[in-house]
């Protein structure tokens, strides 16, 4: 059960002291304080977890504070959907509003390489009006000898020219606990000119030790991909660890799953999850075309296979696309053959707009249907 206390409300007061102490009486239930600070206004929400079917909500709606009390599933008790639930689906971040009635697009460098070609994807996102990017640092690789990404020592020149052409977010995969204290350190020391989301790959949607490391910090919202050979229920369990350590701030992120019959791409294309999602939890949600396509193959109509199905994903309402640019494809360190080049920004951007437009469209149809 979720109580949903009034905007804003005062954790110093003394009713607050008397809801507190009556929740603590109630045997066998446990008591966990979530704040979600929007834009405007700071929200929070007390989960009771244990014991609660004996407690009548109509009671719990009287007590000091509490403006709405939500029965919760038990499944994805944070991040669900859950009856008669209307909280909000957004969350703000650096400046960023994300959620599942918007569109964000990170196009950026898979590992990053060299500061020249940092520099150049972040100008050509600047002159795009593009305040979101991808950086990998710490990069999971199949193979011990392959690159395994500069790590630490190339965040300084990152963040400081993530500053320098008004990038305000980099999703940046993290793959030890670690990492997430050397983001921390080099974003300090740099000033904090930009900001991060955590991103935890697909070999790692079950680290349940990297998961609940990166749940229980709240300065960087999550990105988590769903794990490529694992159930969709299983992926948004995930998501609920990162929730249940105290970090609401996630984003669900489809990449494809791992079998042969996406023959030729890399992965199958598992986009027709995109409201599925939505639908499940909150979160918002986002498809990264680049890890699931593999290629730049291009179709007949000579719009990418990576376009198409960003199109598709898009047209069903996904919330944010991951994608892979490179200024020099054939030099890249890593996933070249995948890689959009910075000629194609504009093309790609302006396609990723009428996909939109279309779903706007949509929902816009669909409202209508259900007033008539
Ligand atoms: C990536 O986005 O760089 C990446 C490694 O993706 P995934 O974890 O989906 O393979
Ligand atoms: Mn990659």
């Amino acid at each position: 059960m979720i109580l949903i206390l009034e905007p804003d409300a005062d954790l110093e007061a003394e009713a607050y002291r008397k809801l507190m102490g009556f929740l603590q009486r109630l045997p066998g239930v446990e008591i966990r304080v979530h704040h979600v600070q929007g834009s405007q206004q700071r929200l929070t929400e007390i989960y009771l977890v244990g014991d609660t079917a004996a407690l009548a909500p109509e009671e719990m709606e009287n007590l000091p504070l509490v403006e709405r009390v939500v029965r919760v599933a038990t499944e994805y008790r944070i991040l669900g959907r859950h009856r008669d639930d209307h909280r909000p689906t957004a969350f703000d971040y650096n400046g960023v509003t994300f959620s599942q009635d918007n569109l964000h697009v990170f196009a950026g460098l898979c590992a990053v390489d060299t500061p020249e070609h940092v520099a150049a994807m972040m100008a050509a996102l600047q002159a795009q009006g593009q305040v979101c990017t991808r950086m990998g640092a710490y990069k999971p690789r199949t193979s011990p000898y392959s690159f395994q990404g500069h790590g630490r020592d190339c965040l300084p020149y990152v963040f400081e020219l993530a500053g320098k052409y008004g990038i305000r977010v980099i999703a940046m995969e993290v793959t030890h606990e670690s990492h997430v204290e050397e983001i921390d350190q080099v974003l300090e020391q740099t000033g904090r000119p930009t900001g991060v989301m955590l991103q935890i790959g697909t070999r790692n949607t079950q680290n349940f030790e990297l998961l609940k490391a990166v749940g229980r910090q709240q300065t960087y919202p999550v990105l988590l991909k769903r794990g490529f050979g694992i159930t969709l229920e299983e992926s948004l369990n995930a998501a609920e660890y990162l929730a249940s350590e105290g970090n609401s701030r996630v984003i669900f992120a489809l990449r494809g799953m791992k079998t042969n019959m996406g023959d030729p791409h890399r992965n199958f294309v598992d986009f027709a999850h995109v409201p599925v999602v939505k639908r499940l939890t909150r979160m918002p949600v986002c498809i990264d075309p680049s890890h699931s396509v593999g290629t730049r193959a291009e179709a007949p109509d000579r719009l990418l296979d990576i376009q198409h199905v960003t199109a598709q994903g898009v047209v069903a309402g996904a919330n944010m696309v991951l994608v892979d640019f490179h200024p020099a494809p054939d030099r890249a360190l890593v996933d070249g053959p995948q890689a959009l080049r910075l000629d194609e920004l504009a093309f790609f951007l302006e396609d990723v707009a009428i996909a939109r437009e279309a779903y706007e469209k949509r929902r816009a149809l669909a409202a209508r249907h259900h007033q008539a």
